[in-house]
């Protein structure tokens, strides 16, 4: 299918950066938006273009917003799949393509954190973006369910880097599933392709700020009442209780978990471990970062209500 339907530009895009004269693929309806990671801080050259993907969006931390950059109109195909000979079609079938600025390797997340640098300050680690990136890149998703019937759906695995590399998590499809698939992915699930990007991100949040975006009715991943602070006091009585699973589930989704088994219902030393990493995580030290939950740090983190 040749026809290309609907707007080729993102608005508010940079059209700066084109590579389309040079490197343009062929015409298509894209049905199939991939997601990947830069795996560095700052817009890529790609080469001159040959091997760059449709978009690209790099973070403005002041701004709490992504700056965009097209490289192809959006029915053209791009450049950053692998495509062997033979075999299935990776970039020219239906798909546009968006290069996020960042990493998904907890390893250069180490790296850059051990050379100073800030994260969601200086960059982001995709499996723990902030929600407003988050947002920002569900904006664009909506924008192309809307105008070009991209489905808001996708594959449920999204293992971590680097188990998603090759097919570690068992993530990647087939030829036939890749023929088939409408919707989005990430670079870690199509076929002849080996790369692990854009890891463990958080797809069902992104999914659900899309939706919301779109105008759709979405799981009130926004809208959740979050579980009250129950109280230091509460903590010191070694609870069981539904909440230390519900919070030990967010310590583990903040990147703070301790647990070598759980989370569970018992709290625990590991519970406390933990929490201890989230408040370091929050800037506290000493006394303040021993692990004993008070109220401002569990506020910032969310508890669901159970
Ligand atoms: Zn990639």
């Amino acid at each position: 299918m040749t026809t290309r339907t609907g707007p080729q530009t993102y608005p508010g895009a940079s059209q700066a950066h084109r590579y389309q004269g040079k490197f343009g693929g062929d015409d298509m309806e894209v049905n199939v938006v991939v997601l990947h990671t830069t795996e560095g801080r700052t817009l890529p050259d790609y080469g001159g273009g040959a091997s760059a993907p449709t978009l690209t969006c790099v973070p403005d931390f002041a701004a709490r917003r992504l700056k965009w950059w097209q490289h192809f109109d959006i029915d053209t195909s791009a450049r950053a799949l692998l495509n062997l000979a033979g075999g299935v079609e990776t970039n020219t079938n239906n798909v546009c393509q968006l290069e996020m600025v960042g990493t998904c390797d907890p390893a250069t997340r180490a790296k850059w954190l051990k050379a100073g640098l800030v994260q969601d300050k200086d960059f982001i680690y995709w499996p723990q973006a902030p929600d407003w990136a988050l947002r920002d890149v569900a904006e664009f998703l909506a924008w192309m369910h809307t105008k070009h019937s991209v489905p808001l759906s996708g594959p449920s695995k999204w293992p971590a880097y680097p188990t998603s590399y090759a097919n570690g998590g068992g993530q990647r499809m087939n030829d036939a599933a890749w023929n088939a698939f409408r919707g989005v992915c990430g670079h870690m699930h199509v076929d002849e392709n080996s790369h692990g990007d854009p890891g463990a991100l958080d797809f069902a949040k992104l999914l659900a700020f899309a939706k919301e975006a779109a105008g759709a009715p979405s799981t009130p991943v926004v809208e959740a009442k979050y579980e009250p602070f129950p109280g230091a006091a509460w903590f010191r009585k070694n609870p069981r209780s539904a909440i230390v699973t519900a919070l030990g589930k967010r310590l583990v989704a903040v990147g703070c978990s301790a647990y070598e088994d759980g989370p569970g219902p018992q709290w625990t030393e590991a519970d406390r471990k933990s929490y201890a990493r989230w408040q370091r995580k929050l800037g506290y030290t000493g006394a303040a970062a021993d692990g004993w939950p008070g109220a401002t740090s569990w506020a910032a983190l969310k508890v669901p209500n159970v």
